[in-house]
């Protein structure tokens, strides 16, 4: 049976928060200004008080409210899938399950926390959500979950994106929000880095900046983030919880875990929910990979400091992994991972020895892409293809070792709107 499904009411009824179970202190945000800690009252201007709750509570389970699930109810419980055709063509002795987060309306996992944030946002009375958005998926999403709620939706979408991804920007109009490429001429910020570089690609850093600016500048709106906040990694941990119980269904637990690494957000959404029983003790020897991509380390080459999440400097200070705030990544396609940081609770389980990471080049993750588009049938975004150039290795390494595992891996969206770079990885194999 390779596709275990859940039925609408086996779909979780809360998520599960980390930061009740780690055995380390996580440090806290700092204001820039003061070097203290943030407190609340620094937070709300741009956030809800539930979201600015939840990114500091301490409580195991955060229940889901029911219009959250509700909406979650459209597209999830999502599949989980046993790669029976891949585990074939490795001639490996693995299990490869992949949890199918593509299902979503908006094609990725980032619907997850979408629907939740324009929930909470709703709920305190706000009109208008501003955001930032690198490939598209995030704004695709956030749009989507705003119009759900009556929201209006207002999205800086970095520019090289916003170039080769004309349909992720129709998406987004689709659902009815607005979208404009970043940097843009409306802040300051953005008219700033344009009359330096008129021909700024734009990063995730500057479109932040953007969005926040935007945020300040009016009292009907508020700052949602897609990635890296604790709350957004909470949301997504109902990706883990599902594929527990789909593996519980089957007597399976998996030996390793998988997932790609932007900011972080749906490597923490798999494998949190399992993570608690290797730090409770119960599972000591889980392994938990987080793949990124070779030209965008933050995980295996930035350093662990506080830096800002954005360019100008307007957020807090994040303890994390940085390339640096001002790290402008090369235009590739995986834009979803063009992020200089990554989450505080990511960067902090990596240190402390609870996570691993790799950082395969962009096309072994397609080479990875192709082969199992031609075996499973899913072509997935390339900011996934690296979580399965990694579940590939782990596989073959299983077949070397005469080994059988039990390996799950977070495929976070499809790539239908990515076409463009699967054909440029074609024409760049065909030149070599
Ligand atoms: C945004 C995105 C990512 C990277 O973000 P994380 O927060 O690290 O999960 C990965 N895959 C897809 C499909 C995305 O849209």
């Amino acid at each position: 049976m390779p596709k275990i499904l859940l039925s609408d009411n086996e779909l979780p009824t809360h998520y599960y928060n980390i930061l009740a179970d780690l055995p380390f202190q996580l440090d806290p945000p700092l204001n820039p200004k003061t070097k203290e800690p943030v407190g609340p009252d620094d937070l709300s201007r741009i956030f809800p008080q539930e979201l600015i709750k939840q990114e500091v509570s301490k409580e195991r389970f955060i229940d889901i409210p029911e219009e959250v699930q509700a909406a979650y109810k459209i597209f999830r419980p999502s599949p989980l899938i046993r790669a029976t055709r891949l585990e074939k063509e490795l001639d490996t002795p693995a299990k490869i399950y992949y949890k199918y987060e593509g299902v979503s309306p908006s094609g990725s996992h980032k619907t997850n926390t979408a629907i939740a944030q324009a929930y909470y946002n709703k709920r305190e009375g706000v009109k208008r959500l501003a955001t930032e958005t690198g490939a598209g998926q995030w704004g695709s999403a956030l749009s989507f979950a705003c119009n759900l709620f009556g929201l209006e939706c207002m999205v800086y979408m970095v520019k090289v994106s916003f170039n080769q991804k004309p349909y992720r920007r129709i998406m987004i109009e689709t659902y009815g929000g607005k979208v404009v490429s970043s940097p843009s001429s409306l802040t300051n910020f953005g008219r700033k880095v344009l009359a330096e570089q008129p021909d700024s690609p734009g990063s995730l850093g500057i479109a932040i900046s953007e969005a926040l600016e935007d945020t300040l500048s009016r009292s009907d709106t508020k700052y949602a983030l897609g990635s890296v906040l604790n709350h957004v990694l909470l949301h997504q941990t109902v990706i883990g919880l599902e594929a527990k119980a789909q593996l519980e269904k089957l007597g399976d637990y998996p030996d390793v875990i998988i997932g790609c690494h932007g900011g972080g957000s749906n490597l923490a959404g798999i494998s949190f929910p399992f993570l608690a029983d290797k730090l409770n003790g119960s599972k000591p020897k889980l392994r938990v990979i987080a793949s990124e991509p070779k030209s965008c380390p933050s995980l295996t080459k930035g350093e662990y400091r506080y830096d800002f999440g954005d360019t100008a400097g307007m957020t807090p200070l994040l303890k994390m992994k940085t390339l640096g705030a001002d790290f402008v990544p090369p235009p590739i396609h995986a834009g979803g991972l063009r992020y200089h940081g990554a989450a505080p609770l990511t960067s902090a389980l990596y240190e402390h020895g609870y996570i691993e990471a790799v950082a395969p080049d962009s096309d072994e993750a397609f080479e990875a892409a192709v082969k199992f588009a031609r075996s499973q049938g899913i072509i997935p975004a390339p900011e996934s293809a690296h979580a399965i150039k990694t579940a590939i290795d782990e596989a073959i390494k299983c077949r070397k070792e005469g080994k059988s595992k039990t390996i799950l891996f977070n495929l976070s969206g499809h790539g239908h709107f990515d076409m463009q770079a699967y054909a440029d990885y074609f024409s760049r194999k065909n030149r070599s």
